[in-house]
Protein backbone atom coordinates (compact mmCIF):
# COMPACT_ATOMS: atom_id res chain seq x y z
CA UNK A 1 0.00 0.00 0.00
CA UNK A 2 1.05 3.29 -0.83
CA UNK A 3 0.69 6.42 1.46
CA UNK A 4 -0.45 8.72 -0.75
CA UNK A 5 0.20 11.93 1.98
CA UNK A 6 -1.94 14.74 1.65
CA UNK A 7 -4.24 15.16 -0.89
CA UNK A 8 -4.09 17.82 -4.04
CA UNK A 9 -7.04 19.82 -5.46
CA UNK A 10 -6.44 22.31 -8.21
CA UNK A 11 -9.31 24.43 -8.28
CA UNK A 12 -10.56 26.22 -11.60
CA UNK A 13 -13.07 29.26 -12.19
CA UNK A 14 -15.74 28.68 -14.38
CA UNK A 15 -15.22 30.98 -16.98
CA UNK A 16 -17.41 32.88 -19.99
CA UNK A 17 -16.38 34.18 -23.82
CA UNK A 18 -16.66 37.92 -23.50
CA UNK A 19 -17.09 37.94 -27.51
CA UNK A 20 -19.63 35.92 -27.53
CA UNK A 21 -21.28 37.44 -24.58
CA UNK A 22 -21.69 40.37 -25.63
CA UNK A 23 -23.92 39.08 -28.43
CA UNK A 24 -26.24 38.08 -26.39
CA UNK A 25 -29.65 40.21 -25.52
CA UNK A 26 -29.83 42.49 -22.59
CA UNK A 27 -32.11 39.58 -21.05
CA UNK A 28 -29.86 36.98 -20.70
CA UNK A 29 -27.17 39.58 -19.52
CA UNK A 30 -29.50 40.47 -16.92
CA UNK A 31 -29.74 36.71 -15.76
CA UNK A 32 -25.68 36.46 -15.61
CA UNK A 33 -25.06 39.45 -14.17
CA UNK A 34 -26.18 42.17 -11.99
CA UNK A 35 -26.72 45.90 -12.89
CA UNK A 36 -27.64 47.72 -16.12
CA UNK A 37 -27.23 45.78 -19.35
CA UNK A 38 -25.21 48.75 -20.59
CA UNK A 39 -22.92 48.69 -17.56
CA UNK A 40 -22.50 45.41 -18.16
CA UNK A 41 -21.46 45.65 -21.81
CA UNK A 42 -18.97 48.76 -20.66
CA UNK A 43 -17.14 46.13 -18.26
CA UNK A 44 -17.22 43.35 -20.58
CA UNK A 45 -15.66 45.76 -23.61
CA UNK A 46 -12.82 47.16 -21.07
CA UNK A 47 -11.91 43.81 -19.58
CA UNK A 48 -11.74 42.97 -24.03
CA UNK A 49 -9.58 46.22 -23.90
CA UNK A 50 -7.00 44.99 -21.40
CA UNK A 51 -6.49 41.78 -23.78
CA UNK A 52 -8.70 39.76 -21.90
CA UNK A 53 -11.01 36.81 -23.70
CA UNK A 54 -11.95 35.20 -21.30
CA UNK A 55 -13.91 36.24 -17.67
CA UNK A 56 -13.86 34.00 -14.55
CA UNK A 57 -16.86 34.22 -12.53
CA UNK A 58 -16.63 35.02 -8.72
CA UNK A 59 -13.04 36.60 -7.39
CA UNK A 60 -10.52 34.71 -8.77
CA UNK A 61 -6.91 36.07 -8.28
CA UNK A 62 -4.73 33.95 -10.62
CA UNK A 63 -6.10 34.74 -14.34
CA UNK A 64 -3.88 34.17 -17.05
CA UNK A 65 -2.99 36.02 -19.66
CA UNK A 66 -6.03 35.55 -21.97
CA UNK A 67 -8.26 35.85 -19.08
CA UNK A 68 -9.17 32.77 -17.72
CA UNK A 69 -8.41 30.88 -14.30
CA UNK A 70 -5.09 29.22 -14.49
CA UNK A 71 -5.96 27.16 -11.58
CA UNK A 72 -5.55 27.46 -7.81
CA UNK A 73 -3.99 24.74 -5.64
CA UNK A 74 -6.28 23.75 -2.40
CA UNK A 75 -4.31 21.46 -0.36
CA UNK A 76 -7.24 19.45 1.69
CA UNK A 77 -6.37 19.58 5.51
CA UNK A 78 -5.95 16.16 7.43
CA UNK A 79 -8.27 15.91 10.01
CA UNK A 80 -8.03 14.66 13.02
CA UNK A 81 -10.32 12.49 14.59
CA UNK A 82 -9.89 11.42 18.40
CA UNK A 83 -12.27 9.49 20.31
ZN1 LIG B 1 -9.49 31.37 -10.43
Amino acid sequence: MNDAGKTKWKKLHMHIDIKQTLTYPDKKLKQMFKGEPRDIRDFLVAELRKGFDYLPFGECGNRGPDGMCAGHEVEEKETEVKP
